[in-house]
């Protein structure tokens, strides 16, 4: 059976600062997916003897190696030769995977290179996957109760290849065990906040043969708790995880903003459908990313009006109709503005909700009594206004996009409330 796995990545370009490693991110979410475990990961160039290392442990420790890349036609690409020789099995070329490379190119009007008939030889015994999007084939190999995956690197190429394999080949070797996963995502509270309340509660589920497994990421904004369980008994396993899902509900209550793999954009475009309430936005700070990610949502244009961005003070004056002798008094980033902002924008466009954002990015512009991060955020609808200071960490970058998060998250509380 199939359970332990490991991932090389052959191609100098991939150990240069300008390309990414990202097939074995790919690679690693799929094969979790039918229970088989990840446990190492490696980057080589394309070096005979690196590589060759490398294989030697790998076949040593994993049930499964799986490579990708090295499986061009140039002499530089030696993927299929060094797991030829280790597994020493001869290399014999397959007529026809040279006639089909051949065909590639005659359909677009060209001979095929000498070069290209290298990609034909395929070590004995190998099973041969199809590639669709490209001329190198993928080889899969047994040694012993071992599984050898080749597959090229273009992740385009790549990507359909690896699904054949996993359905003709891994999957029945798996054990039929399926990895499930659900996500819950949080806003309003730091990493540690988050640990605290949720840890006495996952854990308790960590051990066992019923173990769910959780994992905290955490963004500018948003934390993600992924809990995930393995088990060939599929019904059972998603009440499992549904269960550990409301519990961690009960404990973090309004902040936890989607169980379902939905983003917060998604989350509030639903909360303004299901009320018929359309929403215009007044963007200061973030210059148009909260409207932007609101937007990204197909089908937004139900319930977004209008987003503006007004980052003088003399467009706020123009287009919002903030008094600006209320910016003098109290600055542009404050309280009363911000809540002008809102109502201006709610005005101006004739709709149900209005949404400002104004705050200081930095990295200059910080004063005392509002350092650089303090932000803004406010909403206006049929009752109470609402406003929310913030005084957010991090770089420009990380202060915007908090920012838009936090005025998203306005609007879904406010929303709520309202139910
Ligand atoms: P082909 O003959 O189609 O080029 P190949 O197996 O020889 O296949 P490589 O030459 O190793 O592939 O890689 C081609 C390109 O694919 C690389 O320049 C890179 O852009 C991309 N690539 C390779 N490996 C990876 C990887 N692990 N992650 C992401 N991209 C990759």
């Amino acid at each position: 059976m199939l359970r332990k796995a490991e991932i090389i990545a052959v191609g100098t370009e991939l150990l240069t600062p300008h390309r990414l490693d990202t097939n074995s991110l790919a690679i690693t979410e799929r094969l979790n997916d039918i229970g088989i475990d990840v446990r190492t990961k490696a980057v080589v160039g394309d070096d005979r003897g690196d590589l060759q290392a490398l294989f030697v442990q790998a076949l040593e420790r994993a049930d499964l190696i799986v490579l990708t890349g090295g499986l061009g036609p140039t002499d530089d690409d030696l993927t299929r030769e060094v797991v030829a020789d280790v597994l020493q099995l001869p290399l014999e070329e397959d007529p026809s995977i040279a006639n089909r490379i051949r065909g590639r190119f005659e359909r677009r009007g060209l001979r095929m290179p000498d070069i290209n008939r290298r990609q034909a030889m395929v070590p004995r015994g190998a099973k041969v996957l199809d590639n669709p999007n490209g001329t190198a084939p993928g080889l899969i190999l047994e040694r012993g109760d071992k599984l050898v995956v080749l597959l090229p690197g273009p992740p385009r190429e790549m990507k359909p290849m690896l699904e054949i394999a996993l359905r003709h080949h891994l999957e029945p070797r798996s054990g039929g065990v399926k990895l499930l996963r659900r996500i819950l995502r949080v806003t309003g509270r730091t990493e540690s906040h988050v640990e605290e309340v949720a840890q006495p509660v996952y854990g308790r589920w960590s051990r066992g043969p019923d173990a769910i497994s959780t994992t905290i990421l955490a963004s500018p904004g948003q934390i993600e708790l992924h809990l995930t369980t393995l088990s060939d008994d599929v019904t059972a396993a998603s009440a499992r995880l549904e269960r550990a899902v409301r519990e961690l509900m009960d404990v973090l209550g309004a902040d936890v903003f989607s169980v379902d793999g939905r983003t917060l954009e998604q989350v509030v475009g639903a909360l303004l459908r299901d009320r018929h309430i359309r929403l215009a936005l007044a963007e200061s700070c973030t210059g148009g990313l909260t409207t932007s990610r609101l937007t990204d949502v197909p089908g937004s244009s139900d319930y977004v009006e209008r987003g503006i961005v007004c980052y003088s003070n003399r467009s706020k004056v123009e287009l919002l109709g903030v008094p600006a002798t209320l910016i003098e008094t109290h600055g542009a980033v404050s309280e009363e503005v911000a809540l002008e902002m809102a109502r201006g924008i709610r005005d101006r466009a004739g709709v149900d909700m209005g949404v400002a954002i104004t705050g200081i990015a930095g990295p200059g512009g910080g004063r005392e009594e509002k350092p650089v991060g303090t932000v803004f955020v406010a909403a206006v609808r049929t009752g109470e206004p609402v406003v929310r200071r913030f005084r957010f960490p991090g770089s420009r970058d990380m202060i915007k996009s908090q920012a838009a998060q936090a005025a998203l998250d306005l609007v879904r509380r406010t929303l709520r409330s309202e139910k």
